[in-house]
């Protein structure tokens, strides 16, 4: 394939991913923007294997051969509700690949590009290229273990609160920028030993990092880690000197970022705090398991009569949903409500699930028309005039105590205030805590019905019933 060719194919590519990301950021235009992104990874693929660096087809053939055939037997097993944290683990290879890409990159220069006889300030700016590639991409390496440790419920939710832990960030920090000196300019491979230092301490505090942050904090870690797998494939771009994979690390970088941001805007979080970690150690005045009171049951058959008499409902989908896959069937009781003049909607909350965006496609797949599917600032003031919330499955994204008490693992996160309708109705299988391990108050209100058992059985009998 002649350079003319190649660049083309890397332009097209390069903006089939934007074309990518701007279909994604609505539901409506999300298939599509899914396509361009195939499309877009197609051609680049194509094109950088047709590409002049690429030789040894044998090697090649056969690494995509086994990955292709791992990645279609994994991705055709998962779950659903197993979604983030399959994420998590993808983007702990991005990760682990700058990483072994800086390596090479350091001791076979001439394998991996064309610079080999750099000189001076080149030199140089490709030795600080491998050093923050390997450092990058460490620290995402590791950190995204932990986080698909967390998320797969393997590790504990619960915040890691070392002593001094700041301190101890500091001193990890300072220590990488001290063996980054000894590392750039250092003579034939002599820099190897402060490399594999630098990257051994980066290993370490990927680790610290996702390991010292609170269950419900953890929405902000996993579009840091999406953020940082960019950035660590920018870096491998450069290392390699790869446009295409310049470009696109940085939009995947700049996307999370953006994430990330908006994430900590709904969790009324500062950046840098949450990557500090540490939130979410308060065990709250009302931890697990704490006796708050009697709740008041009620049955399937009750919520039907209840949904009926209505007149305005507003659903609120969470992580319970997603495991119980109960969305198709609130579709049909949604579409039955709408039949006989009951206004329905679903209010979504940006942390809802254990994803971005997880509520949204859970309904878009049961196909719930997208005018009704509403975000939280768009409908939480709301509640007040609403005659019935359904609850279904969520928990943190509608505790009450985020507002109330201030030593609260959420205390500050802004939630859904279905408290303020008419009637609450909890679906839930027991009176467990939620990702964030602390108890909810709405379960004791007044105005709040629990309607116990698995989620896809309690919408059956209340479709049933409506
Ligand atoms: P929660 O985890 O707070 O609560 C889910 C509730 O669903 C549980 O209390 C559970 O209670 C119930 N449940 C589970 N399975 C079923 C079932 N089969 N049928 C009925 N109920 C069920 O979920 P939310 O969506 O309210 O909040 C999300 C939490 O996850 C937040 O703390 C958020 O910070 C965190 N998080 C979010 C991420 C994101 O990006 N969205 C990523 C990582 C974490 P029971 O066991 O009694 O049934």
């Amino acid at each position: 394939m002649t350079e003319g060719i190649l660049t083309t194919a890397y332009i097209a590519a390069s903006i089939l991913f934007i074309l990518a990301l701007g279909g994604l950021s609505h539901q409506e235009t999300a298939r599509r923007g899914n396509l361009y992104g195939i499309i877009g990874m197609a051609i680049a693929l194509v094109a950088t294997i047709g590409g002049a660096q690429v030789t040894s087809y044998a090697t090649l053939g056969v690494c995509m051969a086994v990955g292709a055939v791992v990645g279609i037997f994994v991705a055709s097993r998962v779950q659903m509700t197993q979604m983030p944290e399959l994420v998590a683990i993808l983007h702990s290879f991005v990760g682990l690949a700058a990483v072994l890409v800086g390596f090479a990159s350091y001791l076979d220069p001439a394998a991996h590009a064309p610079e080999t006889a750099l000189q001076g300030v080149e030199k140089t700016i490709h030795e600080v290229e491998i050093y923050l590639g390997v450092l990058i991409g460490a620290v995402t390496f590791t950190g995204s273990v932990i986080a698909f440790g967390k998320l797969s419920a393997r590790i504990s939710s619960k915040p890691l609160a070392l002593p001094a832990r700041h301190w101890l960030n500091l001193g990890l920090g300072l220590v990488c920028l001290g063996l980054g000196f000894g590392f750039v300019g250092a003579e034939g491979h002599s820099g190897l030993l402060p490399l594999i230092l630098m990257t051994l301490i980066a290993f370490a505090f990927g680790v610290h990092m996702v390991m010292a942050i609170g269950g419900a904090d953890m929405p902000v870690v996993i579009s840091m880690l999406n953020s940082y797998s960019g950035w660590a494939a920018a870096a491998t771009g450069f290392m390699l000197s790869n446009d295409l994979l310049i470009v696109t690390g940085a939009l995947v970088g700049s996307s999370g970022a953006i994430l990330s941001y908006i994430m900590c805007r709904a969790m009324n979080r500062k950046f840098l705090a949450v990557i500090a970690g540490g939130f979410g150690t308060a065990g709250g005045t009302a931890a697990a398991g704490d006796d708050q009171g009697e709740v008041i049951a009620i049955s399937a058959e009750e919520t039907g009569e209840l949904l009926k008499d209505a007149q305005r409902v507003i659903i609120v989908p969470g992580y319970g949903m997603a495991v119980a896959q109960a969305q198709h069937v609130i579709n049909d009781i949604t579409k039955k409500l709408r039949d006989v003049g009951v206004e329905v909607r679903f209010a979504i909350h940006p942390v809802a699930g254990r994803m971005p965006g997880h509520m949204n496609v859970l309904l878009a797949e049961a196909k719930v028309p997208y005018d009704i599917v509403m975000e939280m600032d768009e409908i939480n003031e709301d509640f007040p005039e609403t005659d019935a919330v359904l609850v279904i499955g969520a928990n943190d994204i509608v505790n009450p105590s985020a507002q109330t008490d201030p030593n609260s693992p959420i205390a500050g996160m802004p939630v859904l205030e279905v408290w303020k309708a008419k009637t609450v109705v909890v679906m839930k299988r027991s009176m467990a805590t939620g990702y964030a391990g602390v108890q909810n108050p709405l379960f004791f209100e007044d105005n709040t019905r629990m309607l116990f058992g698995d989620a896809k059985a309690s919408v059956d009998a209340i479709l049933v019933n409506t």
